[in-house]
């Protein structure tokens, strides 16, 4: 690490981030206030969804919308072998079976075909992934999955502000989600986000977030309060009350009241307040990510060795990562060292993403290993993720690619 390093990812952070998690670290109110339900509502409004669940990640987000669609032991769950380990491991968590389906080439999602072709009668859900912010086929599967009357999770964590014929991701499937980790669009540092116009599934996603406290319209949670810590409380004691809300707080009414087996995963309000920042500049986001990723396009355009990242027909990307191909001609081992040379000279490089199925525990698990899914594995073993976020300069991008020629070059050297 020094100075020089130019990172794989940065946080894109300013004065407004600042300003408003400060404004509530002085409010006094640190969860559970006006900032979660201020960030809900913008993300849902963006999205178009008629709810948003702020939730502590995406894979909590993503383990609430497998539990409030009922999916458990004995059901089978689709989706990609080419992803992050978090779009599978929430099939895991509720004792359901993974079923992957092998990708596209070009678009790295999941082959519409082989995915209408996989679904068996246990299949219960679809999980759907915007792979690195590629929001082709969502509407295809929306439809299979509609047609088999299946819900569609999407796992849309990639995909904020991406959209597919002007329609925006995280709208497509019953329920969507998305994650705030540091490397995304924006972030809250850790959070996620459940969007859904399905108003039985937000509130019980609300409920699932916060020990499975009664629901808004449940008949236990609307009248006496059963509880009251001398805070004031809304409707403590009284049957004519208003409908006491889930995540009201301590010394409201149905704090100690538990329906269900329930989680914390909520966001704070520091976290939530730096969502509502990022959020007001998302557009100035997107669009910072869309110039530096026109740089690289423009800059390593004409390369024989390189495949560079599919542009398709009708979606708009908001640019997750930026993931160059290398030709077929070149192995594991060499897409390794030159990962390996390029972060010895102080340029980030990352393997962006090793199957899922090959991972050590799904083998165990479920006995899955080399050749299962050929196109997701033959990808697999050739990409480089390159140093990409939103104030990556101009003389940056050169450095990063003028590196990895270098060291492609090497490779093609030894080979001749
Ligand atoms: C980032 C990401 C998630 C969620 O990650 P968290 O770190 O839990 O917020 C889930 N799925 C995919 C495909 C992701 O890229």
């Amino acid at each position: 690490m020094s100075i020089h390093e130019i990172p794989l990812s940065k946080p894109d952070i300013t004065d407004l981030e600042v300003e408003l998690v400060t404004t509530v670290l002085r409010s006094g109110r640190l969860s559970i206030g006006p900032a979660q339900e201020q960030f809900e509502k913008s993300v849902s409004a963006r999205v178009g969804c008629d709810h948003g669940v702020a939730c502590s990640s995406g894979t909590a987000g993503l383990h609430m919308a497998m539990l409030a669609l009922g999916i458990g032991p004995g059901d089978e769950v689709i989706t990609s072998p080419f992803s992050f380990i978090a779009s599978a491991n929430p099939i895991l968590y509720v004792g359901a079976t993974p079923k992957f389906v092998d990708i596209c080439p070009k678009t790295l999602n999941m082959d519409p075909e082989r995915l209408a072709a996989a679904i068996t009668p246990r299949t219960k859900a679809i999980i759907a992934v915007e792979t690195f912010g590629n929001p082709s086929y969502m509407d295809a599967y929306a439809q299979i999955a509609g047609r088999h009357e299946i819900p569609m999770i999407e796992d849309c964590c990639e995909a904020l502000g991406c959209s597919l014929k002007g329609r925006q991701c995280g709208s497509f499937g019953r329920i969507g989600v998305f994650g705030f980790y540091p490397n995304k669009q924006i972030t809250t540092g850790e959070g996620g986000m459940i969007v859904t116009s399905d108003k039985r599934l937000a509130d019980m996603c609300r409920s699932l977030r916060s020990q499975g406290r009664p629901l808004p319209s449940s008949p236990i949670g609307t009248a006496k309060a059963p509880v009251a810590v001398g805070m004031g409380g809304a409707g403590v004691g009284h049957h004519s009350s208003p409908p006491v809300q889930t995540d009201a707080g301590p010394g409201t009414g149905s704090w100690l009241l538990h329906e269900r087996l329930g989680y914390n995963y909520r966001l704070s309000e520091i976290h939530a307040a730096l969502g509502i920042a990022q959020m007001r500049r998302l557009d100035e986001i997107i669009q910072k990510r869309q110039n530096v990723a026109g740089m690289y396009m423009r800059k390593l355009m004409g390369s024989a060795d390189i495949i560079l990242p599919n542009t398709c027909a009708d979606t708009i990307t908001s640019w997750f990562v930026f993931v160059v191909r290398l030709a077929n001609t070149f192995t594991r081992d060499d897409r390794d060292r030159i990962i390996a040379g390029m972060r010895r000279h102080e340029v980030g490089a990352g393997d962006y993403f090793p199957c899922i199925h090959l991972q050590p525990f799904y083998r165990q698990q479920f006995g899955f290993g080399p050749g299962d899914f050929p196109i997701a594995e033959s990808i697999s073993q050739r990409t480089i993720a390159l140093p990409f976020h939103n104030n990556l300069s101009e003389r940056d991008v050169d450095i990063v690619c003028q590196t990895l020629e270098l060291m492609i070059s090497r490779e093609n050297l030894k080979r001749t």
